[in-house]
């Protein structure tokens, strides 16, 4: 797609110059004139009163995208483990595949991390592109993005799905860029357009108020972040196998710019959120610090962990590690208390698909009652002790 400006029709009124949102055009010798800056986003063809501007089609890339087939997730593997995000992404990734009518595929790097592929069978790829380096052993930036790169524009797929994690919001970015395509972050629902087998992808902007559903139609491939904790993990099927496709790496000495000259593990206490299946979470309705530590011995009776909302991280009460919502972590347990939680929108977008939700809020009109499936109007500093009296009068199992 090219955007032009026709000469003999070009009146040098400069009323495109203004329109451009990326001040791609000048003015020479009173005739517009489109700089590299241009994004192709069309904003001049329609300000142009004279019909002097035109979007081009040349077909090269209608061509070229149909040579783009199959699902690729990224299987991000830490120390030779893979990342839950991974088999959560080919959970999704297969529904994809079955709606566009081809096959999911797993991209791996490492160094020795070959017997991974297995694993990653097992959890529904039918193929699995593997780097093996010693230059993959630790996550840098250059060298992850060249390996995928290089296998990206050998075997073209069209979509590929990364972890929203910290490796994967780089290397997402990166990789788009490369390809010249376009990358959707953060996505909360992925969706195949029946008509242009297309990938919908949806997420919240504006603060979360409303949900955007983005489209790349003209580049490939179109890729996407999805958050841990988000998509339904992959059912394990033991023993099924798939191809695995070694892909050839060399590296040469400048090819990476960063060196990983020690791992420094945060010494903080880890928080799981995600895996956990009971979570007592707690928010401005606490009061102060310290109502961590009732929520905390209600989370210990029942097996879970707490959480907390932004703002009480915020106060300083809590660590960030702790936060639920858009934000923070997205959370999916059996069971989510929201203890002094109003419920804003940017909350429930962490939380609001949890088996069982139950508010404790003091205001009849909170909007976290909205979404709960039991709701205590009442002090939670009431309320949770005598659900912990209850739970201590039961049987021990
Ligand atoms: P409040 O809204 O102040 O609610 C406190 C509640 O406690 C009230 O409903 C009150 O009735 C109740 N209460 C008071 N005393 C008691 C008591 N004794 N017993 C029981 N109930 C009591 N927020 C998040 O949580 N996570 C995010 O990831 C996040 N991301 C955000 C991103 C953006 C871009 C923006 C703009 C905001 C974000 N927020 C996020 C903030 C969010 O909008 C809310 O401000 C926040 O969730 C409010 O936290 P809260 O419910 O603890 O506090
Ligand atoms: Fe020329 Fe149209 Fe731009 Fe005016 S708006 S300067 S006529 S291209
Ligand atoms: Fe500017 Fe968009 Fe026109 Fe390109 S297509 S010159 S970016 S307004």
């Amino acid at each position: 797609m090219a955007v032009v400006v026709i000469k003999e029709k070009c009146k040098g009124c400069t009323k495109c110059v203004k329109s451009c949102p990326f001040t791609a055009i000048t003015m020479e010798e009173k005739k517009a004139v489109i700089g590299g800056a241009c994004t192709g986003c069309g904003q001049c063809v329609d300000a142009c009163p004279f019909g002097a501007i035109e979007k081009t089609d040349d077909g090269k890339e209608a061509a070229d995208l149909s040579a783009y087939h199959g699902v690729w997730v990224f299987a991000e593997q830490r120390e030779g483990k893979l990342m839950q995000v991974a088999i959560e992404l080919l959970g999704e990734g297969r529904k994809l595949a079955e709606s566009v009518g081809c096959e999911l595929c797993a991209v791996l790097c490492g160094s020795g991390v070959e017997n991974l592929a297995g694993e990653l069978f097992e959890y529904g790829a039918d193929k699995v592109y593997y780097a093996d380096a010693p230059e993959l052993k630790q996550y840098t930036t250059d060298a992850y993005t060249k390996a995928i790169y290089e296998a990206i524009t050998t075997y073209k797929p069209e979509i590929v799905l990364l972890g929203a994690t910290h490796i994967g919001r780089d290397l997402g970015p990166c990789l788009a860029v490369k390809c010249n395509t376009g990358l959707t972050a953060d996505c909360t629902k992925l969706e195949i357009n029946p008509e242009t087998k297309g990938i919908m992808q949806t997420r919240p902007a504006f603060g979360g108020n409303l949900m955007a559903t983005i489209v790349c139609p003209n580049h490939r491939p179109q890729m996407s972040t999805v958050r841990p904790g988000v998509m339904e993990k992959a059912e394990r099927q033991t023993g099924r196998s798939g191809e695995l496709v070694k892909l050839s790496v060399n590296f040469a000495e400048n090819d990476i710019r960063t060196k990983v000259l020690e791992v420094v593990k945060s010494a903080k206490e880890m928080v799981s959120l995600t895996d956990a299946t009971v979570i007592v979470s707690g928010g401005m309705g606490l009061g102060k610090p310290e109502g961590f530590d009732l929520l905390k011995q209600l989370a210990d009776k029942l097996g879970g962990t707490i959480a907390s909302s932004r703002a009480a991280v915020d106060a300083g009460w809590i660590d960030h590690a702790y936060q639920v919502g858009q934000t923070g972590t997205t959370v999916k347990p059996k069971i989510y208390f929201a203890c002094g939680i109003s419920g804003a929108i940017q909350h429930a977008a962490g939380m609001q698909d949890s088996g069982l939700i139950v508010a404790i809020n003091t205001n009849e009109n909170a909007p976290i009652f909205d979404i709960a499936d039991i709701g205590i109007v009442g002090d939670l500093y009431k309320v949770i002790p005598a659900i912990i009296e209850e739970l201590d009068k039961l049987p021990e199992k």
